[in-house]
């Protein structure tokens, strides 16, 4: 027996129940929105978090905070229309601003607790030469919050439930890939929606990327388009030495 029979992953898309975490509102739709799009196709149950409201993400110094945001959260609503997304929240914590990571972690698990899913998705907290904190920290809360839900013990407030899966986007070590042929076009245009992130000289590299970058990722299972994810089930986050290569 090898180490991948012994932790096993699941296919995640077998599952029904999935909340996909956002540091920022148009991070999901770069990094996943061709699998946001399968599943929505297929009816399944997704609410969509984003965590931060994005108030700093431009480099116009004419640009105000309180505007930028309300830009952002319909740029957010109005892509989440593309993606057929109905459940949303919207945290609102400051961009590029957020508490310590002990509080998000609280948070996070509150929701887990509540909502009940059975697969979450969280930008890869360990991405080299990452330099955004908001990516980092929403990574590594989603993560602890998905360990830790699970703990009787921990926030007894709230009854613990168990999370079956994590599934990092935005990951340098992917050990699942996913066609997203069928949706391609759906995840280009739900980022134009994006305006205030991508004026046309912006859009235009970005779509050359990700028609070069997914389509690397489709060729891994011989389809045309594809998106590229690291899943672990709670064994692999905690004193698991081999979980990088799994
Ligand atoms: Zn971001």
């Amino acid at each position: 027996m090898n180490l991948k029979d012994l932790f096993p992953i699941p296919d995640f898309l077998n599952f029904n129940n999935f909340i996909v975490f956002e540091p920022h509102p148009d991070d999901a739709d770069i990094f996943m929105d061709g699998v946001i799009k399968k599943l929505t196709l297929k009816n399944k149950n997704i609410t969509l978090i984003t965590v931060t409201n994005g108030d700093k993400g431009t480099y116009n110094p004419e640009q105000d905070e309180k505007s930028l945001k309300l830009i952002r959260k319909e740029e957010r609503l109005n892509a989440n229309e593309i993606l057929g997304i109905k459940n949303m929240i919207f945290l609102d914590y400051p961009d590029y601003d957020l508490p310590e990571k002990n509080i998000i972690v609280k948070e996070f698990i509150k929701i887990l607790r509540e909502l009940k899913p059975e697969v979450v998705f969280a930008p890869d907290p360990n991405l080299p030469y990452e330099v955004h904190p908001d990516h980092k920290l929403v990574g590594e809360a989603v993560s602890e919050a998905f360990f830790f839900s699970s703990m009787p013990l921990i926030m007894k407030d709230y009854p613990s439930h168990y999370v079956d899966l994590i599934s990092y986007y935005l990951t340098p070590y992917p050990n699942k890939f996913v066609d997203i042929t069928d949706t391609f076009e759906f995840k280009l245009k739900s980022i134009k929606e994006h305006k205030s992130q991508f004026n046309e000289e912006n859009y235009y590299k970005m779509e050359i990327y990700l028609k070069i970058k997914n389509r690397e990722y489709g060729e891994k299972i011989g389809a045309v388009y594809g998106e590229a994810f690291k899943v672990f089930t709670p064994l692999h986050l905690h004193t698991n030495v081999d979980a990088i290569n799994l």
